[in-house]
This record gives structure tokens, sequence and C-alpha cells, in this order.
């Protein structure tokens, strides 16, 4: 039998790269091969020069159609096979051939926000839901939004094969969270963007749309992040690696947020569990620094420290291809 092969790529729309996707039909025993699309109608060709190409990078079951189905991850390349400007996962393929000997790890917590019927999923019509406070990892139905999305985004994770490490309700009404990781620079990225894929793939069923807006109600609401937790072997055996890796990210602390994400001014106001975007700390415990040291890795002396800066629709392939960079390099 052949089977369904369901190619997701990165388009080109700016500021922020969306996900599309289609069906190829395989052979039997065949490997999803190289495949294109029209750039023109994803902002990455001009029409009269359109052909782009789609090189697979990561292939899982697909939880959604089962049996022999596969999501297949792909980069974007251009007919020449050279990477097409909008590929950013080839920073995080250089970032691992330099300092993948320091064995990097990635935890990404990716937060995000469902809407129905035009506003976030809760929210009354014409008027405000009760103020923040009991929502985050609530339960009840006067407290939560979206549940049964949820559960099947985590279950459809899990049988793809995704390092899916939790999931919570978060403290505005109708955000949610999920945890990817450990893992590596590269394989960080491409699960993400699986993960998001599978996300908003499963929503749709349900005629919700979930999406990563770092801001989605101005005012006294939290925004959406994706806090990066971020080790190397060394800091995962000792603390002085820990310290400099916090001031590692000090010395290229604007250059970090310029591409942790679009409209990060908004969501980095100093409010809400951030620290303002214009200005870097760290600290142990700390909610409201830039970098945050986990108590446990204070205690044991190791461990890992937490990025908490990058927006919910930052690239994972941009923000890990920046700290390694940034950080490996001070630690070699
Ligand atoms: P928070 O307390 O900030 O809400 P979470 O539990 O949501 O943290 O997410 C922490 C993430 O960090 C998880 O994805 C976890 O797998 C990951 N993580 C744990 N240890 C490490 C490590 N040594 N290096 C990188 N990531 C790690
Ligand atoms: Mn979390
Ligand atoms: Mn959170
Ligand atoms: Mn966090």
């Amino acid at each position: 039998m052949p089977y369904r092969a369901e190619y997701i790529w990165q388009d080109g729309r700016k500021p922020t790269s969306l996900l599309r996707s289609k069906t190829k039909i395989v052979p039997d025993g065949a490997e999803p091969p190289i495949w294109g699309f029209d750039g023109s109608s994803t902002e990455q060709a001009p029409g009269d020069n359109s052909d782009c190409v789609l090189r697979p990078v990561k292939v899982v079951s697909d939880p959604i159609r089962g049996g022999d189905d596969k999501l297949v991850m792909c980069d974007v390349l251009n007919p020449d096979m050279t990477p097409h400007e909008t590929n950013t996962r080839v920073l995080a393929v250089e970032a691992e051939e330099m300092y993948g000997d320091q064995e990097p790890w990635f935890g990404l917590e990716q937060e995000y926000t469902f809407y129905k019927d035009g506003r976030p999923h809760g929210w009354p019509i014409g008027g405000f839901p009760a103020p923040q406070g009991g929502y985050y990892c609530g339960v009840g139905a006067d407290e939560i939004w979206g549940r049964d999305v949820v559960e099947d985004h985590t279950w459809a994770c899990m049988e793809a094969g995704l390092d899916i490490s939790g999931t919570n309700a978060e403290v505005m009404i109708g955000q949610w969270e999920f945890q990817i990781g450990p893992a590596g620079t590269v394989d960080v990225g491409d699960q993400l963007w699986l993960a998001r894929w599978l996300l908003y793939r499963i929503a749709e069923d349900y005629d919700i749309s979930a999406t990563l807006n770092p801001k989605p109600v101005k005012g006294d609401w939290n925004g959406a992040g994706m806090h990066t937790n971020f080790s190397t072997k060394a800091m995962r055996e000792s603390y002085e690696p820990i310290i400099a890796a916090c001031e590692a990210l000090g010395e290229k602390a604007q250059e970090h947020v310029k591409h942790y994400g679009a409209g990060i001014e908004d969501r980095l106001t100093g409010l809400h569990e951030t620290a303002p975007w214009s200005e870097y700390s760290y600290g142990v415990s700390d909610r409201g620094a830039s970098v945050r040291i986990p108590w446990q890795v204070a205690r044991d002396q190791k461990g890992y420290i937490e990025d908490r800066r990058p927006n919910a629709n930052a690239d994972p392939y941009v923000v890990a291809s920046m700290m390694v960079n940034t950080i490996c390099s001070k630690l070699a």
C-alpha cells in the first residue's frame, strides 16, 4: 500500500513565518523524496520563477491519519539546492557543527492562545472575564477552555515520538503551554515546528484556532512566551559555567532580543512576569529577570538556565543557534 506523507514547511511571511503543508502519496516501501511547491503563493519566490524545493529533514508517524502515514518536516531550498533565504534551520545546523561537542540541550516552553469566534476562547461576548488569578493550572468549567484540544494534542505528540515533556493551563484565560525537550540544537526546532503544526491541525477539528501571538490582549493580561531552557555538558556538571552562560547572554542582550520574535517590546514590559526588553538581568528563582536560574540549580550547583525572553512566535532555529553561538563560544 502506498502511504500519505504530509510535507510541512515554514513559509516566507514577514515578520513571522507560518506553517504550510501538503500531501504526497508515496509508493510502498519508498522514503519521502525531495519535492517542490509554488513559492509565489508563500512569499518565497516571484511568479515568473516560482519553484522552491522541499527537503525532508525529519520524518515521524502521522498520529492523526495513523497507519503507515507520515509527517515530514522539511526545510526550503532553491532549485540549485542552496538554502532558501527563509531557511533558518541551516543556522542551527551550523551552530551544532561548530559547538556540538559541548552537547547543548534545549527545553522549549511553548505558550499559545486559543481563539474561537474571533476572540480568545473563554472570553465573553462584549464583556470581560474575571481577572487573572484562577486560570493558571486551573480546573473546572469556570476556569478552563479548550482542554479537549490540549489532551488530543499531547497524545498526538507522544504518538509521533516527539519529546513532549509536559503541559499546563496558563495565567491568561484560554492560554496554554506545552514543553518540548530536552533535545539538541537542530532537533528541538524540528520537533517544535512539528508540534506547532499538530496543534493548529488538531484545533482545526474543534473549530478553534491556536495562535502564537505574543500579546493577544493588551492591558493586564499575560503575554505568551517561549521560555528557552538551556544547558551544556559543563553546565550540567558544575556552577561556574552556569554563571558564565548568564554573563555571556548579557553581553549580547540587545542582539538576542531583536531576534526573539516580532512584537517583543509589547510583551517584555517589566510587568506580568517579564523583565523590560531594554534591560538585561539574571537571578536565582527570579521570574522578573531576563534569565532565571532555577532554585534547584542553585542548590545542586549545576543544571541549566532559563532564558525567559523569547516570544511565543519566536523561531526555535534562530533562538537555539543564537544561544549556542553566544554561550558556547565563551565556555570553550
Ligand atoms: P517552568 O518551571 O519555567 O514552567 P517547565 O517545567 O515548563 O519550566 O519547562 C522546563 C523545560 O526544561 C522542560 O522542557 C525540561 O525538559 C527542560 N529541561 C530540563 N532540564 C534541562 C536541561 N538540563 N537542559 C535543558 N533543558 C532542560
Ligand atoms: Mn513552564
Ligand atoms: Mn508558562
Ligand atoms: Mn518557564
